[in-house]
């Protein structure tokens, strides 16, 4: 659905993005995770047709961004992260607007606006004026205008910043609701949010491309924590010498029990090889089990490692 190939864009002397690839399938919900100034407005920029990078290219849906923008455009639902509502307007006359600038065709425009309404759960505000809704109700006028002309395709640039807890849940299941019948990619600050919604996660920092993986990939460590009731002989020894690993660290806990932290390779599968040196060794086993990484301490890891 999205290929992105070798992206780089400048502002002056600010780079934005530097040699960006990466591909999204049909029916995969994505986020675009980066702190401030990562790249990601400037990247959907140009995913949208909006902004001509200098160097690299996109294709959405097998057709090039610069070549054919229009056709496109046609394509792809898009929220920017300020979304232009006119507040005088009502929801109604805004989204019939909206309908006749994006060239939906005279036919089916009615249809199509009763279900960006049906699906944004929009019905019993149709003919209040933007300006009077709640900042979480004028987010899912922006998101039915993006589904005026039933995109294959929904971009959406930090869809719930700005909102209240309350308003944030709704706007994500809106998102899981949405998701099945289109790809999305949406960009966003909140490391639960891709947790909560995403197959895959893509990672910017200083406008290059840090991690592309499926966000249960990122969480496995490959990494082991063993706590035993108390010290034995040669646990870091035995640990060291098995199979995959390739540290292993002691360490006490908050109550004082012995913690090994055995690091394996990538995607290691360590407990089960664990297990059977502490029976072969009679270890006091209390606690066995597979670390898993939040994704916000790979953000963390990676953030550091930019520094
Ligand atoms: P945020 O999360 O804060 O919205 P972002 O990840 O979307 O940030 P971008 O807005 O793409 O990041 O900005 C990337 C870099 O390019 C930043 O250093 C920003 O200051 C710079 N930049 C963005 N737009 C312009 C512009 N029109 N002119 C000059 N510099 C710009």
């Amino acid at each position: 659905m999205i290929d992105v190939s070798h992206l780089s864009k400048t502002y002056g002397q600010t780079l934005a993005l530097a040699d960006v690839s990466f591909s999204i399938h049909a029916g995969e919900i994505v986020g675009l995770l980066g702190p401030n100034g990562a790249g990601k407005t400037t990247l959907i920029k140009i995913l949208t047709g909006y902004l001509q990078p200098d160097n690299g290219f996109v294709r959405i849906d097998g057709l090039d961004v610069l070549d054919q923008t229009e056709a496109v455009q046609t394509r792809i639902g898009y929220l920017p992260e300020n979304a232009p509502l006119y507040p005088e307007l009502s929801v109604q006359a805004y989204l019939k607007l909206m309908a006749d600038l994006r060239l939906v065709p005279v036919g089916q425009r009615g249809a199509n606006i009763a279900e960006a309404v049906h699906a944004t759960g929009l019905g019993d505000r149709l003919t209040q004026p933007i300006g009077q809704l709640s900042k979480g109700y004028r987010q899912r006028v922006g998101l039915a205008q993006a589904l005026l002309n039933k995109p294959k395709l929904l971009i959406l640039d930090e869809p719930t910043v700005g909102l209240d807890p309350t308003q944030i849940v709704e706007i994500r299941r809106l998102i899981q609701r949405l998701s099945r019948h289109s790809t999305i990619l949406f960009s966003t600050h909140i490391l639960s949010e891709v947790e909560a919604l995403c197959d895959r996660v893509l990672m910017l920092m200083n406008g290059r491309l840090r991690a592309d993986a499926l966000t249960g990939d990122l969480a496995a460590s490959g990494e082991a924590l063993l706590v035993l009731e108390k010290e034995a002989p040669d646990v870091e020894t035995v640990l060291a010498a098995l199979p995959q690993v390739a540290h292993v660290s002691a360490e006490r806990n908050r109550d004082g029990y012995p913690v090994y932290r055995v690091q394996g390779e990538q995607r290691a599968d360590l407990c089960p090889a664990i297990y059977q040196s502490a029976v072969q060794n009679e270890w006091p086993v209390r606690e066995l089990r597979d670390e898993v990484r939040s994704l916000e301490r790979v953000f963390n890891e990676l953030a550091v490692r930019e520094e």
